[in-house]
């Protein structure tokens, strides 16, 4: 039966419960549906049971958040995944148990992100993985790999070099792709007052110089190598268009691969409402278009934090507050003039330091020009690039004929890898900026589901 709920917050992240808290501040209902076993998205992910008595700082900064919100009034349903959407914010989620159908009279979408996929030649061979697997590897105390590359840019790969040589694993480098050091001048006014970043990534750097391991910028990998597993890599120097300078390509030996290339929102749900999109290569790619309030082209939707672009954890939290407020306000609850002007300040000045992040650690076009003919581009339906050059060569020209011709897109993960990977390719051969209006169009579910699910569900 479709129940009526006021405010609807997807996703229990630093954006999701800030949101939820906000809300409930302003005198909403407020209901929160996250998909994973406890509150805390990504940044303040939460230990397994047997790991509580160990939580980080930062783990316990996550706990305080939720609690917070739960005394507010705020009601947190986990494990439970928002798989369906629709422009009139009906919402379909599902639990072990429960399946909720939900017309939301405020519906506020704070869905996070995930590490931005790049094909290269060996990319799928085992013992290649996400910095951001190998990181949630080692929160649970295992080690990924002995012998371990790090490739990609951004922030996140010292962070977990540093958390590789303190479990005890050996790196056979650290490749930043983007020349960091000579950019970062042009950020210094940015950079003054960021201390607290500032001494994390140096804790990082001189862990790293102690340890002798070898942090080179400007360099990339070029090619995973292995049979049945990964056994080195070819890496080499990049000009500052990322592209592999002939000449310095060097071979190393390694049982792992860490890629990280820096996040990209997960905005399916905001597409599959049919909300307004464009593309913006600074915020991470596809993010819904939003006004001021954050509220998207669809009345009474909003979408707040790295869901609606890479913004990092601070960003998240001001423009949850900011949605929180003003998801409550659009309902007639008392609007939080002051709480809401000091978090659209704070807005701004993160903006700077969001602005120098993707600076830094952006990747530049020639990432995408790795793969060889023979490389996947799309994993689950194993199209190459191969098949995707076939299928222009038969006049495919967007993303959807493309999907129709190959099935790039149709898999499991429903695009989400390779959707960037296919874009870049499309541009690259037809020379035309990308159009956020010819990506993948995305159907419901947004994640596979038992046909069970789809069997107690009247047809949507
Ligand atoms: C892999 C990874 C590693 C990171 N590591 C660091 C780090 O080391 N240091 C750092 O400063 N920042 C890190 N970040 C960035 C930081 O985590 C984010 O900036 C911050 O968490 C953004 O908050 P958010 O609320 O927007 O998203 P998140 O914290 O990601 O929360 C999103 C939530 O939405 C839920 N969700 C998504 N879709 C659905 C759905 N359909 N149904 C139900 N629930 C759903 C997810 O389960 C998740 O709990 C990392 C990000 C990622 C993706």
């Amino acid at each position: 039966m479709l129940k009526e709920w006021e405010v609807v917050v997807v996703g229990a992240g630093a954006a999701g419960l800030s949101a939820a808290l906000a809300a409930a501040q302003s005198g909403a209902q407020v209901t929160v549906l996250d998909a994973y076993p406890a509150p805390g998205g990504q940044y303040y992910r939460q230990p397994p049971q047997y790991l509580q008595k160990h939580a980080t700082r930062r783990q316990r900064q996550g706990r305080q958040l939720w609690q917070q919100a739960q005394q507010a009034g705020v009601t947190i349903i986990n494990d439970c995944l928002v798989w369906y959407a629709d422009g009139e914010r009906q919402i379909i989620a599902r639990t072990a148990l429960d399946s909720y159908e939900v017309h939301a009279h405020a519906l506020i979408l704070a869905s996070g992100a995930y590490e931005r996929p790049v094909a290269f030649p060996g990319w799928t061979l085992p013992g290649v993985l996400m910095t951001s697997a190998a990181q949630t590897l080692l929160y649970q105390h295992i080690l990924p790999g002995k012998r371990v590359l790090l490739a990609g840019t951004g922030p996140l790969q010292l962070v977990v070099a540093k958390k590789l040589l303190d479990a005890g694993a050996e790196l056979a480098g650290v490749l930043e792709g983007n020349p960091v050091a000579r950019r970062a001048v042009r950020h210094i006014p940015a950079l003054w007052g960021q201390w607290e970043r500032i001494a994390e990534g140096l804790a990082s750097y001189l862990t790293m110089l102690w340890h002798q391991a070898p942090y080179r910028t400007g360099w990339g990998i070029v090619e995973a190598h292995g049979v049945s597993q990964v056994e080195g890599a070819t890496i080499a120097r990049l000009d500052d268009q990322w592209r592999p300078i002939p000449g310095s390509h060097q071979r190393v030996a390694c049982d792992t691969i860490c890629i990280g290339y820096g996040l990209i929102p997960f905005n399916s749900l905001s597409r599959q409402m049919g909300a307004e999109q464009s593309w913006n290569e600074a915020l991470g790619g596809i993010v819904p278009v939003r006004d001021d309030n954050l509220q998207t082209s669809i009345a009474g939707v909003y979408a707040a934090g790295d869901g609606a672009g890479i913004g990092g954890v601070r960003m998240s939290m001001i423009e949850g507050r900011i949605a929180g407020f003003c998801a409550a306000a659009g309902l007639g609850h008392a609007p939080q003039t002051l709480a809401l002007q000091q978090a659209k300040k704070q807005q701004k000045s993160e903006a700077v330091f969001q602005r120098l992040l993707m600076d830094l650690f952006t990747p530049g076009p020639g990432a995408y020009e790795l793969a060889s003919d023979e490389t996947l581009i799309c994993r689950c339906e194993g199209v190459t690039k191969r098949k995707l050059a076939q299928a222009v060569a038969h006049k495919a020209s967007t993303m959807m004929e493309l999907k129709s011709e190959t099935r790039c897109g149709m898999g499991e993960c429903q695009g989400r890898i390779c959707e960037q990977g296919v874009l870049h390719y499309l541009e690259q051969v037809s020379r035309q900026p990308v159009d956020a209006s010819s990506v993948y169009h995305l159907r419901p579910p947004v994640f596979p589901l038992p046909i069970d699910v789809l069997g107690r569900t009247p047809l949507v």
